[in-house]
C-alpha cells in the first residue's frame, strides 16, 4: 500500500494539562534576570507585561499544568490536530524509513501558533485586560493573536517586521479581517522605532526591534499587557499538546519515534512535539534522537553564544540566558520570517547545553526544494519555516536508505504555505538567494552582549 495514512484522535484524547519539561530535567534551567541589578526576577516584575496566571506559568515546577476549559472549548475546534504517515514520499524517496508528520496547518490560522494565542488572550480577558499588543514576524503570530482576541473580545494591536509587512500583504489583511490594527515595524508609534528610524530610514525590521515597540506600548498603559508568540516558558508550555497527541496517534500507528524533527525560530513548535518525548525519555522510556532545525541566515543554536542577552533590540526586556546572536542582530531579509529572531527560548537552549538535542542549520533554496518534493507527494505546501523540518526529514530518510536502516522519523510541520505563495514563486524562477548572515555584524553584536558575572 502506497497511500498515506492519517491517524485521528477522538475528542476524548484532546489533552487536559500542558505537559512542563522542568519536572524531568536534570538540572534546572538558569534564572531571569533583572536588568539592572543582575539579581534573578521575581513574578512581580513581570506584572506590567503579562497577567499573573501566565507570569505563574511562566515559573511553574509542576509537570502537568491544568488546560483551563474554556482553552479547551476552542482548541476543539481543530485538535487533536492529524498525524500522517507520508508513506508517498517514503516512495519517493524509495527509503526503508518510515516518515511521520503532525499537521498544524488544520488551525483556523494556518500554524500551531492559535495553540498559545487562544490561553494567552483568555487569561488577558479573565484578568480584565483590555488589549494585548505584540509583535509578528511573517505575521502568523499576528494572524493567530488577532483571531483569539476576537474570539475573547480583546483589541490586538500588532507591530509587523517590515520587510514581512511588505512581503506578505495578505497576512496583514488577514489581521485586520479579525479586527486587530497592524502596524510595520520600526514605526513612528514608539521611541525604540523612531530612534531605529533616525539612523537608517529604510530599515527592514527585526523581530527584536518589533517586540521592544510592543513592550514599550504596552509598559506605559494601564489597561494594555504584551504578548510573545514563542520563546517564552509559557508560551512552549501551551505547544505540549502536539506532542502529547503525537503520542497517541504514534501509539495508534504502533510505532515509536526514533528521531523527531521541528523547525526552530523561537523553539516553541519544536519543543511542543519534542519536550513530552524527551520528558518520557528522561522518566526511564525509550531513546529518541531530536534535533532542531533552524534557518542558515539566522543560526542561533549552531552559531549563537550560550549566554545571558536581551529579549529585544532596545533593551527594555529581563536579562535570559539563550543561544544568542546578539540582540542587535538583524538577519538578511529571508523567505521564512518566522525564523528570524536572533535568540533561541531559554529552555531550548538549556536542553541543548545539556546535551539532550542536536541542532543544524540549513539554507533556504534547499528548504524550498524539499518543500515541493513534499507538496507533489503529500499535496501539502508547507509553510516557509516548516520547509526547514521536512527538509531535515527528508535527509534522515535518505540516510536511512544509504545505511539499509527502517528508523521511524516524526516530524512538526508547523503550517501551511498559502499565504506565502510569493516565495515560492520566487523560488522557482529561480530568484531565491541563499543568503549568509553578514559575519562582521555577528562578530558586533556579539561583542554587544552585556555583562553578566554568571
Ligand atoms: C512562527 C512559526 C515558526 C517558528 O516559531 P517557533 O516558535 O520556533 O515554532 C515555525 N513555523 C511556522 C509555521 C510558524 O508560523
Amino acid at each position: 500500500m502506497s497511500d498515506s495514512v492519517k491517524y485521528l484522535l477522538d475528542e476524548s484524547h484532546l489533552p487536559r494539562f500542558w505537559y512542563n519539561v522542568v519536572a524531568d530535567l536534570p538540572a534546572p534551567p538558569p534564572p531571569v534576570l533583572h536588568p539592572g541589578t543582575g539579581q534573578p526576577i521575581g513574578p512581580g516584575d513581570l506584572e506590567p507585561l503579562f497577567p499573573m496566571e501566565l507570569i505563574l506559568q511562566e515559573v511553574t515546577q509542576e509537570r502537568e499544568v491544568p488546560i483551563p476549559e474554556p482553552v479547551r472549548e476552542v482548541y476543539r475546534q481543530w485538535r487533536p490536530s492529524p498525524l500522517f504517515r507520508a508513506r508517498r514520499l517514503e516512495k519517493a524517496l524509495d527509503t526503508p524509513a518510515h516518515i511521520y508528520y503532525k499537521y498544524e496547518g488544520v488551525s483556523p490560522a494556518g500554524s500551531h501558533k492559535p495553540n498559545t494565542a487562544v490561553p494567552q488572550a483568555f487569561e488577558n480577558k479573565r484578568a480584565g485586560v483590555r488589549r494585548i499588543v505584540t509583535e509578528t514576524g511573517a505575521g502568523q503570530w499576528g494572524s493567530s493573536l488577532a483571531m483569539a482576541g476576537s474570539l475573547f473580545g480583546i483589541a490586538i494591536e500588532v507591530f509587523m517586521v517590515r520587510v514581512s509587512f511588505n512581503q506578505k500583504p495578505y497576512r496583514r489583511a488577514l489581521m485586520e479581517a479579525y479586527g486587530a490594527r497592524c502596524v510595520a515595524s520600526p514605526s513612528m508609534e514608539t521611541n525604540s522605532g523612531r530612534a531605529i528610524l533616525a539612523r537608517r530610514d529604510d530599515h527592514p525590521g527585526s523581530l527584536g526591534i518589533a517586540i521592544s515597540e510592543a513592550v514599550e506600548v504596552a509598559a506605559q498603559s494601564g489597561d494594555t499587557k504584551y504578548a510573545l508568540g514563542s520563546v517564552l516558558n509559557h508560551v512552549l508550555l501551551h505547544q505540549t499538546v502536539l506532542g502529547q497527541e503525537a503520542m497517541a496517534q504514534m501509539e495508534m500507528a504502533g510505532e515509536a519515534p526514533d528521531i523527531i524533527i521541528g523547525c526552530a525560530g523561537g523553539g516553541s513548535n519544536f519543543a511542543g512535539i519534542a519536550f513530552p518525548f524527551l520528558g518520557a525519555k528522561l522518566r526511564g522510556g525509550r531513546d529518541v534522537r531530536i534535533i532542531a532545525v533552524e534557518p542558515a541566515a539566522c543560526p542561533s543554536i549552531t552559531r549563537g553564544r550560550y549566554a545571558y542577552d536581551f529579549g529585544d533590540t532596545a533593551h527594555l526586556t529581563p536579562l535570559v540566558k539563550m543561544h544568542t546572536l546578539g540582540s542587535t542582530f538583524t538577519p538578511p531579509g529571508f523567505h521564512a520570517g518566522g525564523l528570524r529572531y536572533h535568540g533561541m527560548a531559554p529552555m531550548v537552549s538549556h536542553v541543548a547545553d545539556l546535551g539532550l538535542i542536536e541542532a543544524r542549520a540549513y539554507h533556504q533554496t534547499g528548504c524550498f526544494e524539499a518543500g515541493l518534493l513534499f507538496a507533489k507527494a503529500e499535496g501539502i505546501i508547507p509553510a516557509p519555516e516548516a520547509n526547514h523540518a521536512v527538509k531535515a526529514a527528508i535527509d534522515e530518510a535518505v540516510r536511512c536508505k544509504k545505511e539499509g536502516r527502517s528508523e521511524v522519523i516524526l516530524f512538526n510541520l508547523s503550517g501551511h504555505g498559502h499565504f506565502d505563495m510569493q516565495a515560492y514563486i520566487d523560488y522557482q524562477a529561480g530568484k531565491l538567494v541563499d543568503q549568509d548572515y553578514d559575519e562582521a555584524e555577528l562578530a558586533m553584536a556579539l561583542a554587544g552582549l552585556p555583562a553578566v558575572s554568571s
